[in-house]
């Protein structure tokens, strides 16, 4: 066969050289622009990425000739460069060259004990990444020539052949050696979680050894000159005296602190002009590579060498911050800093986190339904958990799953765990609304209602009072307490934000059910209540007491008065929401679930029933089981309530009235969008329409006031969608309340699909959660038959989603193509949803300019 001649395609870093980031990866065009700053870079040399894969195909590489390329003898490391650093790529490995007679040149240039080191760590950096010899037995306590000998006859012993001395050889075995890890499976597996994609390619730089060591001041360093948690301008960083690059990661006792410090002495005393000069380096690097970069340099004998500099590692909120300081000094535009800011990022900042610095002791893992973390005792009941807070102290609750019953339980934790649901379970759902952490369907974790004890798979055992923490970003329960950061809605965040609204088109409304949850959707500036599900203000003891009699009556007439006594606290609820929402849009959804939820489930909750009622307990069970049903989900609910029973509508839409008119009487105004639950037929919304409009009727007369309001329609049911014509002869707008959609489009309950949803993802029946990500294949098909046979019949029909997809970004961008009006979500996601949809208008603007 014939022999291939060695490869030749590389090429030196200049200013001038032609170095891609596509071809040589990010690295070297970093290298580059850096060189272009007139930044003191060592000489480097970029390996394009086809070289690499050659290499690893089992081609050689003229290495002689690259090392020409440096001069006499030189020392040089490898670094690799794929095109995106965020993908990592095999560990550099530095002073390539090294042999016994450079050693016996630098003991006469660097002394002995500085050969020593440089010797021996090249070694030991060969024999573990390149030859791929057991760490253990290259493990160095102490340089020394003693060391040294020991490490070069290990690598004899084990390898039948001595190390190396030929510099071009040993560059071609680190260069063998790195293409090959970087196609192993591992790596492949690693940087593909990263986002990398499958064809994903390696560039390497080869760079002279800019030493540390010698006369003089000389040593290395990083620097970076913000923050990386906050973000705040701040140098940070290390120098250490007589050391090589990789010396830097080690904690050693003489480090120097870079800035003047009362902890100890500084670069900046020591050196303040090559203080001064870094300083020059990094204003140029951001201004010039609009970024914020951590530059890795060498002193040697006072000369200064910027070795790289990679994008600093940053928080969420850094990230942020930084983004916004850029545009406000002009270096990038604000749509730029838009796109910079991930819109998940920022669900991160409304919470406090777990510090990432911190460890974790995890001992279950769940779905992460609601982010933010906490830490409190545990709870395995309501009561406990009010008890707990009553007491001041912050608990977590624990359950099985949750039902309405729990809300005061939940609004009395600092975080729900739970052992069953998924992303639109109870918990889930209020948890996101109460901008609670929550994690739910941690099946790892199993409860014993009965001994109420929590049990980890590893055999972990914990009881109510314990202390643990749930991350509701991540999903892990920690044991204990762990050190956090508090939420930054700062400045920098409501800046973003509000350039974000200059350049979305499409709005965002909250969910939001109380004052409370009003009160938050104003702060996180969403553009009115998207859906007010008003059962949620049943759940109060004084009220569900009346709840409670309104159930029980027996006669329209009793079902009246029980309801009369719930209708000034309804039209306090909506006075309270339509002054916080300050003239914004308010829908409010009429009642919507089953009404066993608002039955006690124990036997003694009956009885203490029964004695309010003042009836029989016999009676008061039987018209409990009575309420049963085999699918309350599918059952008596929604719309068909308050066609059954429409007095309960009729007390909703004249609390909703009269507050109306008693807002306008203050001064305010509002129009007051009624929204239908759970509809399936147009039938049913003339009805409740026709008794809404007398009930306005009775309102406007009897209060001498003029008022407007709209009535509308939440598409919850397949059939609701597909007669969306006809529907909307009667309604002002369309909601998609696609939790129930989604539940009814696939015949999956939305609280046991947590059961199987994993195995479903994992063998790839379903691509995603549909209750978490928009299922746009199926139930988006709907909402687009929805929208366009209900804007057939009224061209002005205002259209948005109001399920829990709503903040996500996908289904948002689902929505605006479809020319949907708004999308609606927890308050506690209005913010990511804002800058997800700049992004989309941006993306958009991007794309129309390119095409
Ligand atoms: C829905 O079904 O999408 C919805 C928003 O209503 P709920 O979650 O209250 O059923
Ligand atoms: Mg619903």
């Amino acid at each position: 066969m014939q022999k291939l001649e060695p490869i030749t395609d590389f090429v030196e870093i200049t200013p001038s050289a032609e170095i891609a980031a596509t071809a040589h990866g990010w690295r070297a065009k970093c290298l580059q622009r850096l060189l272009r700053l007139d930044m003191p870079v060592p000489r480097t040399v970029a390996l394009p990425a086809t070289t690499i894969q050659a290499i690893a195909a089992g081609r050689s590489l003229d290495c002689k000739g690259v090392l020409e390329c440096f001069g006499e003898n030189p020392l040089v490391s490898v670094r690799p460069s794929p095109q995106n650093p965020e993908w990592g790529g095999p560990s550099t490995v530095l002073n390539i060259g090294m042999n016994a007679a450079r050693h016996a040149v630098l003991v006469k240039t660097h002394g002995q004990a500085a050969a020593d080191a440089l010797y021996l760590r090249f070694v030991q950096g060969y024999a573990v990444h390149v030859a791929r010899l057991d760490p253990d037995m290259f493990e160095i306590a102490e340089p020394s020539a003693q060391a040294l000998r020991d490490a070069l006859r290990a690598y004899r012993d084990e390898m039948d052949e001595p190390f190396p001395e030929d510099p071009a050889r040993q560059l071609a075995e680190v260069l063998r050696s790195m293409s090959r890890a970087w196609a192993g499976t591992s790596a492949r597996l690693l940087r593909q979680s990263k986002g990398a994609p499958e064809e994903a390619a390696l560039g390497l730089v080869v760079q002279e050894m800019a030493q540390g060591l010698g006369q003089g001041i000389s040593g290395s360093g990083v620097i970076q000159f913000i923050d990386p948690v906050t973000g705040l301008e701040q140098v940070t960083g290390r120098f250490l005296g007589q050391a090589q690059s990789s010396d830097i990661a080690e904690k050693r006792e003489d480090a120097l602190y870079l800035t003047r410090d009362p902890r100890g002495p500084s670069l900046e005393e020591l050196a303040p002009e090559l203080f001064a000069s870094l300083a020059r380096q990094g204003a140029a690097c951001r201004a010039k590579l609009r970024e914020e970069m951590q530059l890795e340099f060498t002193i040697n004998d006072s000369h200064l060498a910027v070795i790289d500099a990679v994008r600093v590692p940053r928080s969420s909120r850094a990230g942020l911050r930084i983004a916004v300081d850029l545009a406000n000094d002009g270096i990038i535009t604000r749509e730029e800093a838009l796109l910079r800011v991930e819109p998940r990022a920022l669900s991160e900042l409304l919470h406090p986190q777990v510090d990432p610095r911190g460890t974790r002791d995890v001992i279950g893992r769940g779905i992460a339904a609601s982010p933010g973390a906490a830490t409190g005792r545990i709870v395995f009941t309501s009561a406990a958990a009010q008890a707990s807070a009553s007491r001041g102290e912050p608990c977590i609750l624990v359950r099985r799953e949750t039902a309405p019953e729990d809300i005061r339980g939940m609004h009395s934790a600092v975080g729900v765990l739970t052992e069953r649901g998924g992303m639109t379970s109870h918990a889930a759902v209020i948890g996101r609304g109460l901008g609670l952490p929550c994690v739910v369907g941690a099946s790892d974790l199993s409860l014993d209602v009965k001994a109420l004890v929590l049990l980890s798979k590893s055999g972990r055992k914990l009881v109510e009072g314990d202390l643990i923490t749930i991350d509701g970003t991540t999903g892990q329960v920690l044991a204990g307490e762990v050190e956090m950061l508090p939420p930054a809605l700062d400045d920098a965040f409501r800046m973003l934000l509000s350039w974000a609204d200059d350049v979305r088109d499409i709005g965002i409304r909250a969910n939001a059910d109380t004052p409370a949850d009003a009160q938050t959707a104003r702060n996180f500036e969403a553009q009115g209540i998207g859906l007010c599900r008003t059962e949620h203000m049943f759940f109060e003891e004084a009220r569900l007491v009346a709840m409670r009699e309104m159930i029980f009556a027996d006669t329209p007439d009793d079902r009246a008065t029980a309801l009369a006594r719930l209708l000034p606290m309804q039209r306090d609820d909506f006075v309270q929401l339509f002054e916080i929402m300050q003239g914004l849009p308010v829908c409010i959804r009429l009642f919507d679930p089953p009404l066993h939820e608002f039955l006690p489930h124990s036997r003694d909750g009956l009885r203490e029933l029964a004695e309010a009622l003042d009836r029989p307990l016999s009676e008061v069970t039987r018209r409990a089981e009575a309420l049963t049903e085999f699918n309350p989900m599918l059952g008596m609910r929604g719309v068909r309530l308050g066609i059954v029973l429409p007095e309960i509508y009729d007390m909703q839409a004249q609390a909703i009235f009269e507050a109306v008119v008693e807002v306008a009487r203050r001064g305010g105004s509002i129009v007051p969008e009624i929204m239908i639950p759970l509809v399936s037929a147009s039938r049913e919304v003339e009805l409740v329409k026709t008794r809404i409009d007398a009930v306005a009727a009775k309102v406007r007369t009897a209060t001498r006031a003029e008022f407007d309001f709209k009535l509308g329609v939440m598409v919850e049911t397949p059939r609701a969608a597909l007669r969306a014509g006809e529907i909307a002869q009667h309604a002002a707008f369309l909601s998609f309340g696609t939790n129930d959609l989604t539940q009814m489009t696939y015949g999956l309950s939305r609280d046991d699909a947590g059961r199987f949803m994993n195995t479903y993802v994992q063998q790839g029946v379903y691509p995603e959660d549909p209750f978490h990500i928009l299922d746009v294949d199926g139930v988006g098909e709907l909402l687009l038959i929805g929208a366009e046979r209900g804007r057939q019949t009224r061209a002005n029909l205002t259209l948005s989603i109001c399920g829990e997809h709503g903040g996500n970004p996908e289904s948002i961008a689902f929505c605006r193509k479809a020319g949907f009006d708004y999308v609606s979500c927890s308050s506690y996601r209005v913010p990511l949803a804002r800058l997800a949809a700049a992004h989309l208008a941006l993306l958009d603007k991007d794309r129309k300019k390119t095409t």
